[in-house]
């Protein structure tokens, strides 16, 4: 069987020593969707792998509370062009409901790890930088910023411009991080003399003072927190990209191996491309978390290898993932890594949910249905979870190939029924009390239709249109398992019958 890729990067981790740091991290300037989702699930796959291998390994999650809002996104009232520019973690929150601009799109993320049961460390880049961890790293990097602007433009090809500075100070005055400039700095005091757009000038502690700028903060962060291991989209990965040039400066200037690269590749909406929140293409992790099991979201991630695309499809292809999770070899790889304490490996197809939630009324009938048609309910709560996931699909992200609506009457198209098709359906009516399961009355179907010569298609057309008013429907075995026999009888002996005007 072929290693999982999460377990071959963890074996060529081991070869660089036995205790890891694996980081991941975002900036929270919108909602953090299933494509952002990528890395955190991979740094978790990887450091459950190390974990397995006894490797000494910590995972931690760092969130860019400190990066400047770049625009106006879709999402925002447009009063928030004044808060441009400053950092996340100064700007208030959308709701008024949390603390900042930050946690406003970091508290439902931080609760859907909890039900990813990813367990992270979580660090917020403004209380590092304000309980100064930075501080001599800012310094080191002022002291150097030469030799580090020479490594950016020539790694990177771009001219940097005359007054470039590594280091970008907050605002005393507008809080802005983005209309500031370093005028000069003392290594001895820890400061840094500043001036603003606004029109302040002054000199300013290094501590809590300002952020570097994400080429150079990014390798400072390796250094400063130990990291060993960092998966990364592609973006970065580019030849004279950010990682490119942050290995070269962590060496030369911190003194500092880079750490181990994953790259991962994008989560596409399908038939729409990548998904950014900044453009309102995204699906939130919460919300898949309302139609998804929390170990089937990780399944997601985890079944394809980091360096494919995943194309995600809330439709469809969503209900085909949890069919195949539910199909899976426990011992397989992929399955663990998926795992959550909660877990609950079911038996009954997502898709038979999908139907009998369509065909019952309430919990109760929900419960019979499913027993009817041969599954077990012992465990009662799971299964209404999930029946709770398949009613949130159903009326958010499904197909309208997949709804259904039993017709109350008999549905006046059957008219048209022909000779063979009123046979078949007298047949049907008559032979249906003496098959129980799915497949019985599937292999009944065929036998019937055969022994009237008619094509088995057009006695399923038949039986849909009858129940439902359509020419298609849910798999027939299991959806007429799943309904009352009685009524079945009542409605195909109906539709049999020649009707006369
Ligand atoms: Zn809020
Ligand atoms: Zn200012």
């Amino acid at each position: 069987m072929e290693t999982h890729w999460a377990d071959a990067i963890a074996d060529q981790i081991l070869k660089l020593g036995h205790k890891h740091l694996v980081a991941s991290g975002i900036t929270p300037s919108g909602d953090i969707h299933i494509g952002n989702m990528r890395e955190v699930v991979t740094a978790d796959a990887v450091y459950r792998a190390l974990k397995d291998k006894n490797a000494d390994v910590k995972l931690i999650y760092i969130a860019d509370t400190f990066d400047p809002l770049r625009k106006v996104y879709p999402f925002l009232p447009d009063s928030y062009s004044e808060h441009i520019g400053k950092p996340l973690f100064k700007i208030p929150c959308p709701c008024g409901e949390h603390e900042n601009y930050a946690e406003h799109f970091l508290q439902p993320f931080l609760q859907s790890l909890e039900a990813l049961e990813i367990n992270a460390e979580i660090l917020r880049a403004d209380e590092i930088y304000n309980e100064g961890k930075y501080t001599q790293s800012i310094i080191n990097t002022l002291e150097q910023q030469h030799t580090i602007a020479q490594i950016l433009e020539k790694t990177s090809h771009r001219k940097l411009p005359d007054d470039w500075s590594p280091f970008n100070p907050l605002c005393p005055r507008c809080d802005s991080i983005t209309r500031t400039r370093v005028t000069g700095f003392n290594s001895k005091l820890q400061t840094v003399d500043m001036t603003c757009a606004c029109g302040y000038t002054g000199t300013i502690p290094v501590t809590g003072g300002g952020k570097l700028t994400w080429r150079v903060d990014w390798p400072a962060r390796w250094s400063i927190l130990g990291v060993t291991v960092e998966p990364f989209g592609k973006d970065h990965a580019t030849s004279g990209g950010s990682y490119d040039t942050g290995r070269k400066i962590a060496k030369e200037i911190y003194h500092y191996t880079p750490p181990y690269p994953i790259v991962y590749e994008w989560i596409m909406l399908k038939g729409k491309g990548a998904m950014h929140s900044s453009k309102g293409l995204a699906i939130s992790i919460s919300e898949m978390l309302e139609v998804l099991p929390p170990e089937v979201l990780r399944y997601l991630i985890i079944r394809s290898k980091p360096e494919k695309h995943i194309e995600f499809d809330p439709g469809t292809t969503l209900l085909n993932l949890i069919d195949e999770y539910d199909r899976m070899d426990i011992s397989s790889r992929a399955y663990q890594l998926s795992q959550t304490k909660k877990a609950w490996h079911s038996n009954i197809p997502f898709k038979h949910i999908v139907t009998a939630i369509q065909v019952a009324g309430d919990t109760s009938a929900l419960l019979d249905i499913l027993e009817r048609s041969g599954y077990d309910t012992v465990d009662t709560r799971a299964v209404l979870t999930r029946a709770e996931n398949a009613r949130k699909w159903l009326d958010k992200y499904a197909p309208p190939y997949v709804k259904f609506t039993i017709q109350e009457r008999l549905p006046q198209t059957t008219k048209s029924f022909s000779t063979k098709e009123r046979q078949a359906l007298l047949k049907l009516a008559e032979q249906l009390l003496e098959w129980n399961t799915p497949e019985e009355i599937h292999n009944g179907i065929y036998e019937i239709a055969k022994s009237v010569t008619l094509d088995p298609k057009t006695l399923f057309r038949a039986i849909y249109v009858s129940l439902l008013s359509t020419t298609s429907g849910p798999r027939l075995g299991y959806f007429l398992a799943s309904l009352d026999k009685d009524f079945l009888i009542q409605r195909f002996d109906q539709a049999a019958q020649e009707q006369k005007e």
